[in-house]
């Protein structure tokens, strides 16, 4: 694998093939509360490293352009090297999370239109949400650039809605990362039960990283079940 380049909180990075890439190795360590709240779950990384490279594969072929170039082994992916856009991009189906809490909405309320907030990405800060002016002001992205991310990520989870909802789960709400690379903006980083929050459409069970962020327990059988269904539609 080589010097590790950098190491984040689930994952650690590597030289690629070339200056053009980079390889990503998935971590099994959860951590939840800005990093306060840690540990090791084991299979985990291998879980999202396999979710994530169906839903990346699956937006790309639906003409999404992302970063990864290609799997590696069953915890490392490929992926061209691109400049991160320090603004997180989250989209909300149901409200759910620091928005009900925010807005004393219960979770699971259902919205009259989808949501599309930014949040600075910081663990300094813990990641506060950020507007587009404050964004732009900021100097973290173009408005061009803050559109096409926007449509982006309503395109993607028009797509991820789809194929989640065949699975018999809601997506709920997720998150998104953005590069620059080669005058492009990339889907980065990973969509996974990490990232997502996916309930079970019949009995509203929850699959995703609330079951460690709120100690449900048998945190990895809800990835497990994701997983599981992801590869059911998807052989279809
Ligand atoms: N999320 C994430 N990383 C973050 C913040 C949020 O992956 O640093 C995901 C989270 O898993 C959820 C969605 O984005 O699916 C919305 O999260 P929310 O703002 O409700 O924050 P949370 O309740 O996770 O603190």
């Amino acid at each position: 694998m080589g010097e590790v380049l950098y190491e984040g909180k689930s994952k650690l990075v590597y030289r690629g093939e070339d200056e053009n890439s980079i390889l990503i190795r998935y971590k099994d360590t959860a951590t939840a509360f800005n990093g306060e709240k840690k540990e090791e779950l084991i299979g985990k990384g291998k879980l999202n490293a396999e979710i994530s490279n169906i839903i990346f594969k699956y937006l790309a072929e639906k003409g999404i352009k992302t970063h990864l170039i290609k799997v590696v082994d069953d915890i490392s992916v490929l992926v061209r090297k691109a400049e991160i856009i320090m603004v997180e991009v989250i989209v909300r189906n149901l409200a759910a999370g620091s928005f009900s809490k925010k807005y004393g909405v219960p979770e699971g309320t259902e919205l009259r239109n989808t949501i599309v907030e930014f949040s600075l990405k910081s663990d300094a800060l813990g990641d506060p949400m950020i507007n587009e002016s404050q964004i732009t002001a900021l100097g973290l992205a173009a408005k061009e650039e803050l559109e096409e991310m926007t449509e982006q990520a309503f395109k993607i989870n028009g797509i991820l809605s789809d194929l989640f909802e065949e699975a018999d789960i809601r997506l709920v709400d997720f998150k998104l990362e953005f590069g620059r690379a080669g005058g492009e903006i990339l889907l980065c980083d990973e969509i996974s039960p990490d990232s997502c929050r996916l309930w079970d459409i019949s009995s509203g069970e929850k699959f995703d990283k609330d079951r460690f962020r709120r100690n449900l327990g048998n945190v990895l059988d809800g990835y497990k079940e994701v997983l599981r269904r992801l590869k059911n539609v998807r052989q279809k």
